[in-house]
């Protein structure tokens, strides 16, 4: 059978399902082909089971040090089945939801995997979908007038470091586990391995981390990532950088797990009863039919221009499968965006330096706009405003006084081109840093915007004041 729509989307992750509703929202009839389950890596293997994880770490970490705050409890007992189980029930509520956005939107759901065809009999161009059903039906034929490609990404690893699922895992099989370990080494330490480095450390399991480069967080302000990795080893983390792990010496038996790097022309060598690989990710671009079709790919990413329209006009990719920052809120937005450009809404193109990046690790992480060394690179010439966690009362309230707020400045036109966090809350607290650069405010600007007494905000206006000399509490 083959049915007609103005859009179908490849893949209901947050890019599709997103995507989805806005069209719906516009009145185009639209389908999503979903081969897993609605919601994506997101829901289901990324951001959503992994912050539960996190939150039930904080809260065992913060029960263990109670008597700090005056609250003496017996033995605090962790109960992994049910971290795991309250992990569960979030992400079946929120699948529910999701599902139930398709019912109300009218988007038509088809439970399988997605195909583009070349010009057929249904079609002169190349997006005829065929999808093959999970429930074993017949293929069903999709005709649309627009394709979303968004398929997304899954677990890279290291060529010859095989993912067994029981010794060496990615974060698909760790979320999944039933047990904790007791030792773990974590191959990578860009923000998925730091988030479970932070969170199993918290759980009381031993980490090492063996990060490639020669700071963890390679991305971020190089003051940020020196600051974490210090809290990261006071806390009991090992981490290891520039060290270059080597597959081939891969030994597991019946308890453990050793590998070797290549660090500082030595190889040592280090054991732990299993290893996470947290080496990146990989556009999910096979099987679905781009070879018959004009469009671009780029070292394995789709290509697209700024309406994240392909070299087929009418196709267009969205989220993971086309690469930049690999984000929920970014696969979103541009989910919209191609929505809205094949509505003829005009929509804008998405400014990179406006998008803020997350690190649910403990203490958090949040940035928006260029690092220090990336404005001076860029040719800036650049004036810096800091302020400690420490110096703020809510902080001392909450027994999390670590870290700083820094907002780097042009020097000559007191534009803020960067914010950059690290300590309690900060990933609620970015937003504030983004709309002041959406709204091209200057660290003035956000010096004269009253932040309430006692929050942890104030360290943001503090740092504001910082820029000029004139913070108060420091
Ligand atoms: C451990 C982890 C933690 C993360 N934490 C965060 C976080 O805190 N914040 C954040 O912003 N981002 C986070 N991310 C990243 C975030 O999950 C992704 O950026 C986001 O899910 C990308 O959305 P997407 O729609 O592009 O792809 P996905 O969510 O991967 O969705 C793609 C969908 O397409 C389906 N599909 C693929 N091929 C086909 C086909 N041929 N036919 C039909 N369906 C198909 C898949 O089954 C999948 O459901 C995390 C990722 C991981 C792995």
């Amino acid at each position: 059978m083959a049915t007609e729509y103005d859009l179908v989307i490849l893949g209901g992750g947050t890019g599709g399902y997103v995507a989805a509703i806005r069209a719906s929202q516009l009145g185009l009839k639209t389908a999503v082909v979903e081969k897993a389950k609605l919601g994506g890596t997101c829901l289901h293997k990324g951001c959503i089971p992994s912050k539960s994880l996190l939150r039930s770490a904080e809260v065992y970490a913060t029960t263990k040090k109670s008597e700090e705050f005056g609250v003496e409890t017996a033995e605090v007992k962790l109960n992994f089945l049910k971290v795991q189980e309250r992990k569960q029930s979030i992400i079946n509520s929120l699948h529910n939801g999701v599902q139930h956005l398709m019912k109300k939107g009218s988007i038509d759901i088809y439970e399988g995997i997605g195909r583009i065809l070349g010009p057929s009999i249904f079609s002169p161009m190349p997006g005829t979908i065929s999808v093959e059903m999970n429930n074993g039906e017949e293929n069903e034929m999709l005709i649309p007038k627009n394709v979303i490609v968004a398929t997304g990404s899954r677990p890279r690893s290291l060529p010859g470091l095989e993912i067994d699922g029981e010794y060496v895992l990615t974060s698909d099989e760790a979320l999944d586990l039933e047990k904790l370990p007791k030792s773990i080494i974590i191959v990578g330490g860009g923000v998925i391995g730091i988030e479970w480095a932070s969170m199993l450390s918290d759980f009381d399991v031993e980490v090492t981390v063996i990060e490639y480069s020669k700071r963890i967080l390679p991305t971020e302000d190089q003051e940020i990532s020196n600051e974490m990795k210090k809290l990261m080893t006071q806390k009991g983390i090992k981490i290891i950088t520039s060290a270059k792990v080597l597959p081939e010496s891969l030994v597991k038996d019946e308890h453990q797990v050793t590998i070797r790097a290549d660090h500082n022309g030595e190889q040592p060598s280090f054991s732990a009863e299993r290893i996470l690989v947290s080496v990146g990710r990989l556009p999910n671009i096979e099987g679905i039919g781009i070879e018959n079709t004009d469009i671009k790919v780029e070292k394995g990413y789709i290509d697209t221009n700024e309406f994240f329209q392909t070299k087929e006009s009418h196709i267009y990719a969205v989220g993971d499968v086309i690469g930049g920052l690999q984000l929920a809120h970014v696969a979103s937005h541009e989910g919209i965006i191609a929505v809205e450009h094949i509505a003829n809404q005009k929509p804008l193109p998405i400014d990179e330096t406006l998008i803020p990046k997350c690190i649910y690790s403990s203490p958090e992480i949040a940035s928006v706009g260029y690092t220090e060394d990336d404005a001076k690179e860029k040719g800036y010439k650049v004036k810096v405003g800091k302020f400690p966690f420490s110096a703020i009362g809510k902080a001392l309230v909450f027994g999390e006084t670590e870290g700083f707020v820094k907002l780097v400045v042009d020097e000559e036109t007191d534009d803020l081109l960067g914010v950059h966090m690290i300590g309690p809350h900060v990933t609620d607290m970015i937003s504030e840093a983004a709309l002041a650069k959406v709204l091209d405010a200057t660290p003035w600007e956000i010096s004269h915007t009253i932040h309430p007494h006692p929050t942890l905000s104030e360290v943001i206006g503090e740092a504001a004041l910082a820029v000029y000399g004139k913070a108060i509490h420091y």
